[in-house]
């Protein structure tokens, strides 16, 4: 079936939300309330159980260097933030029930009838993907629109951005897209651009993602962890340590007891 993913480009997103609308609407997604935050125009927050895809606006007090106009120095960076499928997944190694597991396209999958809600996987996720529903207190997340994959139909956000900002198909192939795209951009001045998450060297900590991105400005700008890492990567560093800290107590206890038969003897 082969490894499936999204490369969604950043500097073409427009910001028209019809990623999200169409993920709500293929995946039968309740609405998050239409509140604004008061911080931006956007009306959506942050990926939740019912909002797979989400896009980001950050107005930012600063001009693209393509784009400057001297007065009205602003850009809006719009981003269209999703579930990573990383190739380390933490929700995955940290479900207790087999409820999260990889598919045949790579993809990481929460089984509605397995999951018991015990929220692991929430607190694993180094990217603050994964949601209870308040209503059944279950895990949800995207799907990468498992039952469209099975049809060999595009995932419902990518068939439907009108900008070509999410872009579905072969990981492999999206990254050698991704990496020409950054060239073209550099060729254009807009030398900030790179690529995020794109393999395992790019971003150790999650063995690169299977939904990347291309930004133009740091990941915490876009609510994105500069070095995000699997919890479970830390767990032999953590390991060692309590090894070294049970030796560093074995000896001082030994010592005293040690010295203790010296005083007695003295
Ligand atoms: S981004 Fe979070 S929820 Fe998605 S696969 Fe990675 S660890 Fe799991
Ligand atoms: S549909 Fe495409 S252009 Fe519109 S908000 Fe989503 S990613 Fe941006």
């Amino acid at each position: 079936m082969g490894q499936k993913g999204f490369f969604t480009d950043t500097t073409l997103c427009i910001g028209c939300k019809a990623c999200e609308v169409a993920c709500k609407q293929w995946n039968q997604l309740p609405d998050d309330g239409f509140q604004l935050t008061g911080m931006s125009y956007d009306n959506t927050g942050h990926l939740g159980s019912s909002s797979w895809r989400h896009v980001a606006f950050v107005e930012r007090p600063v001009p693209l260097p393509t784009q400057t106009v001297g007065l009205l120095d602003f850009s809006w960076l719009m981003a269209s933030d999703v579930c990573k499928h990383c190739q380390r997944a933490g929700c995955l190694e940290a479900c207790p029930t087999g409820a999260i597991i990889r598919t045949e396209f790579d993809t990481v999958y929460v089984q509605p009838d397995v999951c018991n809600g015990c929220g692991y996987c929430v607190a694993a996720c180094p990217f603050g993907v994964v949601d209870r529903r308040e209503d059944d207190g279950r895990a949800w997340k995207c799907t990468l629109c498992y039952d469209r994959l099975g049809e060999d139909m595009t995932p419902a956000c990518a068939k439907h951005c009108p900008t070509a900002s999410i872009q579905f198909g072969d990981v492999d192939e999206l990254r050698e897209r991704a990496q020409r795209r950054v060239e073209q951009l550099h060729e254009k001045g807009l030398e900030q651009a790179y690529l995020y998450g794109a393999d395992a060297e790019n971003q150790p900590g999650t063995g690169g993602l299977n939904a990347f991105f291309l930004l133009v400005d740091k990941p915490e700008v876009y609510n994105l962890p500069p070095d995000p890492v699997v919890p479970t990567m830390k767990g032999r560093e953590a390991w060692v340590s309590a090894g070294w800290g049970a030796l560093g107590m074995a000896v001082v206890a030994l010592g005293a007891v040690l010295l203790g038969r010296e005083v007695v003897r003295g």
